[in-house]
């Protein structure tokens, strides 16, 4: 997959500068870094349901500087995890701006992946299964995603996820997701939505229900059935 090749030639890249700045004092071992995947479609290109101005800003300032905060906070706090899921994992013992950083890297790059141009409707073949199993009907679900993105009060996400085996909805605040050892929401993330008002007030105000309402016209389906296995 292009995007995947693309983020890890980058890791390396970044990981070869950070190591080669720390040789100079003393020797470690390579810091992992965050990578902000490349935008898989132009910033217009979920217009309507998202405009140019907010994805613009999302991407460009938001998520950038979580990348930037996470990768700093590697550096100066010597974390030595080498995998994202490793963060994740140990999320209690990290420190509030790794948590909220790290957290904010890999969901934005996840949210990014989960949307495409001319998205949406009804999920076919296995996840259609999975999530009429789950939730009843496809409606049932995207009331039940819709009230977990509503009910999350102030910043937060919602999310479908998968945890043993079985299709769950709900909500995590600030940049905390489903995979951290601190989330009472656990599972693995199969689609998620970020509702901080910095994802859709320039457009939506304080409608978040609209925004939430068009956004399901973006969704992903190929890649969240991917996520499914
Ligand atoms: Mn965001």
């Amino acid at each position: 997959m292009k995007v995947t090749l693309a983020a890890t030639v980058g890791t390396s890249l970044l990981a070869e500068s950070a190591c080669a700045a720390a040789t100079q004092t003393q020797s470690r071992s390579h810091a992992f870094q965050f990578i902000q995947i490349p935008l898989p479609y132009a910033k217009e290109a979920l217009e309507p349901s998202i405009d140019a101005m907010t994805m613009d800003i999302h991407y460009s300032k938001h998520h950038a500087a979580y990348i930037k905060n996470v990768n700093d906070a590697i550096v100066a706090e010597n974390i030595s995890y080498q995998a994202e899921a490793d963060f994740f994992a140990n999320a209690s013992k990290l420190s509030a701006k790794a948590r909220n950083n790290s957290g904010g890297a890999w969901n934005h790059n996840f949210f990014w992946m989960v949307m495409k141009p001319n998205g949406g409707g009804p999920p076919a073949g296995k996840l259609s299964d999975a999530i009429n199993g789950s939730f009843g009907s496809f409606e049932k679900f995207k009331e039940q995603f819709t009230q977990a993105a509503m009910t999350r009060f102030g910043s937060g996400w919602a999310w479908l996820v998968i945890d043993t085996g079985k299709l769950k909805i709900g909500s995590t605040p600030n940049q905390d997701n489903p995979m951290m050892d601190v989330s009472d929401f656990k599972g693995t993330p199969l689609l998620g939505i970020d509702v901080w008002e910095h994802a859709y007030y320039l457009k939506y105000q304080n409608k978040r229900n609209e925004y939430v309402a068009s956004w399901f016209n973006v969704i992903n389906w190929d890649e969240v059935a991917k996520r499914l296995g």
